[in-house]
């Protein structure tokens, strides 16, 4: 496709961007061309031979499509064509998620397609600079026909073991005795699917919000040089906040899509608000206050409330392991210890350039603290990417296996899935109690019922609704 729509045709987001999520955002296409642009976005589930024709005032449900066919969103269009419409002229909605995300690569498909954008102003550089496309994808939770398949399969499963049992209920003695080995594994083996998908919420949840990373050190052990280092191999966005001419504060990577802030402390000194916005950075306070600061233990918890995900302690390769190394990391354990939260630390080994061989041993005693030591060179960027594969190991970002059709569930999902795996706990201490058997039907009626909401919840192929003129 591509190209062909005249000039006439314009794109844009109608809902507001950057604000609340929304339920409902709407990218409108105005102008001769409104249908045949959607149509080239737009791909109906209705089964329907191409080309899509619009019918003005339905409702259609579908997919919208980028440039390579895949898929974006999952959308409502609706056409409104000339002369029913209120601009006299032809134009299509195409409802999508709210996120501003969603909204903007369907904005984006559209252009593609050959829309114009509305309004000159608009600042198409924001539209590129999505900050992570994954977590548009996981917003397609559960239509790619992954997820179904596996409610489907489970509560078929579910069933199955229902009428088994309840005709030993009924036919007691007619038929052979339940293997209960047997059971318990295939009711344990499907614990364990639940458990899988309930585990990418979690993920999905971390495509949305990202991860907070804060670099720690001693003063010039290479904290800034790091992040800058970092984010220029990322093409990242980085943040220049006013008052930092030389240092950032602040900067966006990605790490197999999922959005990492690094913080680190530079500049910190020179503006309030910073310190308001980035909170308690520990080594912040660390550089401010110094060993003052970490022999009297004041603000312990705020420390902690450093509210990382993640901490990167770095040390230089030159300096080796100091005094000043140890009384930090014992700051950030005490801190840890009283807020309850362990935060994962990453040790980087910096400026390996100058002094390549530091020997563990002069850390030896905070061996368990690290997950993962990592040697860079800040300067040439050298095992940046050793970093990231650090943090992905101890994160446990490994994205969700997938061949090209990754999918998460979504929130009322996971609670369904969730009620499906409590049943599923219940029926196992039912069995291992030896309740009786009807007593087991309850739980697996429970889970084969959970399961069929989230079914129940599929929009279906053909929600085709007419919505009057
Ligand atoms: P920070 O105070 O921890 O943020 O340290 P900086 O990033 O400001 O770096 C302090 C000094 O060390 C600067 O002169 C950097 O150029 C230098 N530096 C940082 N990383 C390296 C490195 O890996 N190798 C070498 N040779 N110098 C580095
Ligand atoms: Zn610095």
């Amino acid at each position: 496709g591509g190209g062909g729509a005249g000039p006439g045709t314009i794109a844009a987001i109608v809902t507001s961007l950057g604000g609340g999520p929304a339920a409902v955002g709407i990218v409108r296409l105005s102008g001769p061309d409104a249908a045949a642009v959607a149509g080239r976005v737009f791909r109906p589930a209705r089964r329907a031979a191409p080309p899509w024709r619009p019918r003005s005032h339905f409702v259609e449900y579908g997919v919208a499509l980028d440039r390579d066919g895949g898929v974006i969103d999952e959308v409502l269009v609706v056409p409104m064509l000339a002369p029913r419409s209120y601009t006299r002229e032809d134009v299509v909605e195409l409802q999508c998620h709210g996120n501003d995300l969603c909204l903007r690569r369907v904005l984006r498909a559209c252009l593609e397609a050959g829309a114009r954008l509305a309004d000159p102003a608009e600042n198409v550089s924001r539209l590129i600079s999505a900050k992570s496309a994954a977590a548009a994808d996981s917003a397609l939770a559960g239509i790619q026909g992954g997820f179904s398949a596996l409610v489907k399969s489970l509560r078929s499963r579910c069933i199955e073991l229902l009428t088994e049992i309840e005709a030993r209920l009924d036919f007691e003695d007619e038929l052979p005795p339940l293997d209960l080995t047997m059971l318990v594994s295939k009711i344990n083996g499907m614990r364990q699917e639940v458990q899988d998908a309930l585990d990418t919420a979690n993920y999905d949840k971390l495509l949305q919000s990202g991860l907070q990373v804060a670099i720690i050190g001693r003063p010039n052990v290479g904290k800034s040089s790091l992040l800058n280092a970092w984010s220029k191999s990322e093409r990242a966005i980085v943040t220049e906040i006013a008052g930092t001419t030389r240092d950032v504060v602040e900067a966006n990577v990605s790490i197999h899509g999922i959005p990492i802030t690094l913080l680190d402390t530079a500049g910190i000194r020179e503006t309030d608000d910073i310190v308001e916005k980035i909170g308690e950075i520990l080594s912040w306070k660390y550089s401010m206050l110094h060993s003052a600061y970490l022999y009297n233990g004041v603000e312990r918890s705020e420390a902690a409330a450093l509210g990382a995900d993640l901490i990167i302690m770095t040390i230089s390769a030159v300096d080796g392991w100091t005094e000043d190394d140890t009384k930090l990391i014992e700051h950030v354990l005490i801190s840890k210890k009283s807020s309850g939260a362990p935060v994962p630390m990453v040790l980087v080994i910096n400026k390996v350039d100058c002094a390549p061989f530091i020997s563990g041993e002069q850390f030896e005693q905070f061996h368990g603290v690290f997950k993962k030591h990592v040697q860079t060179c800040a300067v040439t960027g050298k095992g940046i990417s050793e970093l990231e594969k650090a943090i992905i190991e101890v994160r446990g970002l490994e994205p969700v296996p997938s061949e090209g059709r990754r999918w998460t569930v979504n929130q009322r999902q996971f609670e369904q899935l969730l009620r499906t795996q409590q049943a599923f706990t219940r029926l196992e201490s039912s069995i291992n109690e030896q309740l009786p058997m009807d007593f087991w039907t309850i739980d697996l009626r429970e889970a084969a019922l959970a399961l069929a909401t989230i079914s129940g919840e599929d929009i279906s192929e053909e929600a085709v609704t007419y919505i009057g003129a």
